[in-house]
């Protein structure tokens, strides 16, 4: 067994192949954790493809982030080296697969929807907006130059994107034609889970969803990417961008005496009065008909009358779009969003969702889903799929959620040496709020724990705070300078490029240290080998903020599974302070230490961290052993 893997086997490598072959055979859901160490993308390739070899069916593997992708074909490269395993990338539409956003600044900050309106007019090019040049040089000589370009070099995203620039042929649309002679295709979650682009995805790869394997990466990720996919918002500003819209389009009457900006006015009013009576706090809830009631009171309307009006304003919205696309401008509606927002909140119930209005600078009504369960059926309804993550447990909560039946379950630890991290925590401190800003002196003791810990070696230290709110209180008192070392930050809303220069930074210079946010960029997905971290210091336990939401979240979870808090409140927090520790460990030979600075971990399992009264003596003992 295991021809399809590349590496020698290390211990569980071959356990971990052997499960998800016989469950694709089996055509069973498999979900995994998989400690650090187990080589998670190529072992679950080289099981998934064995499991569907001989066959025409093919393996979907789902990551998050590009830089996954990068991973992915990584690997595929190295199966593909002594097979004839052929790996493709699809990514959305954007500047790096469309050139033709590259050469129009204007299209740059566009949706991929936006841009798929916009695309398909270019390619038809019988509208006064002309044609895609990229796309019409896409012939049948150009696209077999591909394929033997990626047999011979089984190329990541980039090099493939090279290949098309040099050619002048567009990347988003050749990768199209070429799905169907792959093997494994990666993708980004929501070309498998939003289901318009789902159907487009396997007719372009040639297959049914009862043909694909499906390996979804990270995927403690995918509850909440599912949730926010469901979640629909109307704020304050999208209020009056659909203002200024209808303004500059005339204001179009959608029936007898209402107006687009009447619609727009209204909504304003609806989200005014639930404020006044709703809000308590930051946001709160009101009861799901709200909406629909205060719409048909208002305006004197049965519901299908609601509907009818709702329904001219997206066709307004559309034709405000055709017009845009005939100038070769982003097909950009906030009219057709705001009707786009309405229809969908009418159509929510309040078992799947919860209704909230908020305050603030830019308050929103918004329909935020609780229950995933409807957008994870793909998991289901393919072949096979395969969760897996180094920090998805507890598994059943994960299955549950997923609405997986009956799926094949396991933990897999790390093969690495467990002396090689050590995890403590101390007791006299801790950032709940009512502790962090009482007069008791918690807060000095953080900042002096922080300090003290941070100099008791040179090693590259990250800190990790439990929100940007305590960074940044300890950033304005000083802290970084009391460290004397070189400090990066992870700081709130930072570009992803500029990010990327911190980090860099940070790993350039070795014994300095970074600022980020538990659970943010910094703390997942990002790997730090060898000497480039060793210390991470972990400021409080990054609960989820208080809020209407997150008390919905709860209700949900309890009705739902019986174990509220938990699945909705500790496992997160001890899921995100995982994945910051993980930071330190990712090869045979690393070491590293984390030190906890919350009292509340002695009630919180899974997460294996000692208690010290002296994390500095900690921190110098371990550093003189390594
Ligand atoms: Fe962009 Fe390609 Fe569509 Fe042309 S065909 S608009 S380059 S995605």
């Amino acid at each position: 067994m295991n021809d399809l893997f590349p590496y020698p086997l290390r211990p569980g490598q071959d356990g971990i192949i052997r499960l998800i072959r016989d469950s694709v055979r089996g055509g069973r859901c498999v979900v995994l954790e998989s400690g650090t160490g187990t080589g998670k993308t190529s072992v679950s390739l080289a099981g998934a493809l064995e499991g569907i070899s001989g066959t025409a069916r093919k393996v979907v593997f789902l990551t998050r982030t590009k830089s996954q992708q990068k991973q992915v074909a990584v690997e595929a490269r190295a199966i593909g080296a002594r097979t004839d395993v052929i790996c493709i990338a699809v990514q959305g539409r954007g500047p790096a697969t469309c050139p033709m956003m590259l050469s129009d600044r204007d299209l740059s900050d566009g949706t991929s929807e936006e841009l798929s309106k916009l695309c398909a007019e270019l390619k038809k090019g019988t509208g006064p907006a002309g044609k895609c040049s990229y796309f019409e040089n896409i012939g049948s000589t150009e696209v077999e130059a591909c394929i033997s370009f990626i047999r011979a070099r089984h190329p990541d995203p980039e090099e493939f994107r090279d290949f098309c620039a040099a050619r002048g042929i567009c990347p988003y649309e050749t990768v199209k034609k070429l799905l169907p002679y792959a093997n494994v295709v990666s993708a980004p979650y929501a070309f498998f889970f939003i289901p318009a682009i789902k159907n487009h995805f396997l007719q372009w790869m040639g297959v049914s969803d009862r043909e694909v394997v499906v390996i979804v990466d990270e995927a403690h990720n995918l509850p909440s990417y599912l949730r926010d996919s469901m979640t629909c918002r109307c704020t304050a500003r999208s209020l009056d961008l659909a203002d200024s819209e209808a303004d500059r389009n005339g204001n179009p009457l959608l029936v007898q005496d209402i107006s687009c900006k009447d619609i727009v006015q209204l909504m304003r009013d609806i989200m005014a009065d639930a404020q006044k009576e709703y809000l308590r706090r930051e946001s709160d809830m009101i009861p799901p008909d709200y909406l629909g009631e205060e719409m048909m009171v208002r305006l004197g309307m049965t519901s299908a009358g609601v509907r009818d009006l709702v329904m001219r304003l997206a066709e307004v919205g559309i034709s405000i779009e055709e017009s845009k696309k005939a100038k070769r401008k982003l097909p950009r509606s906030h009219l057709s969003s705001l009707a786009g927002f309405i229809y969908a909140w009418m159509s929510f119930d309040s078992y799947s969702h919860v209704f909230l209005v908020s305050g603030g600078d830019n308050p929103y009504l918004e329909a935020y889903c609780l229950d995933p369960g409807e957008a994870a059926e793909p998991l289901s309804t393919c072949l096979s799929s395969v969760s897996m993550s180094g920090t998805l447990s507890p598994l059943k909560d994960y299955a549950g959620e997923m609405g997986l039946e009956d799926p094949v379950s396991e933990v897999f630890p790390s093969p690495f040496p467990k002396e090689n991290l050590e995890v403590f925590y101390v007791n006299d401190v801790s950032t709940k709020f009512s502790e962090i800003n009482s007069d008791d002196g918690t807060y000095d003791r953080l900042k002096r724990y922080v300090v003290d810990i941070v100099g008791a070696s040179d090693r590259s230290t990250a800190v990790f705070f439990p929100s940007y709110g305590v960074m940044e209180r300890f950033v304005e008192d000083k802290v970084p300078d009391a460290l004397g070392r070189e400090v990066y930050f992870e700081r709130r809303g930072m570009p992803q490029s500029e990010l990327m220069e911190q980090i860099s930074d940070f790993l350039g210079k070795e014994g300095s240290v970074l600022f980020a946010v538990t659970g943010g960029r910094g703390s997942e997905g990002l790997d730090f080998p060898g000497r480039q971290l060793e210390l991470a210091v972990i400021v409080g336990i990054p609960f989820a903020h208080p809020s209407a939401k997150q008390d919905a979240l709860i209700g949900y979870c309890q009705n739902r599974f019986g174990n509220g808090w938990d699945m909705a409140v500790r496992v997160p927090a001890v899921r995100k302070m995982r994945q910051a520790i993980g930071r330190l460990i990712r090869s045979e030979g690393d070491r590293g230490m984390a030190v906890i600075l919350d009292r509340r971990v002695a009630s919180l399992d899974g997460l294996d961290a000692k208690l010290t009264s002296d994390p500095v003596a900690e921190v110098r003992r371990f550093f003189q052993s390594h």
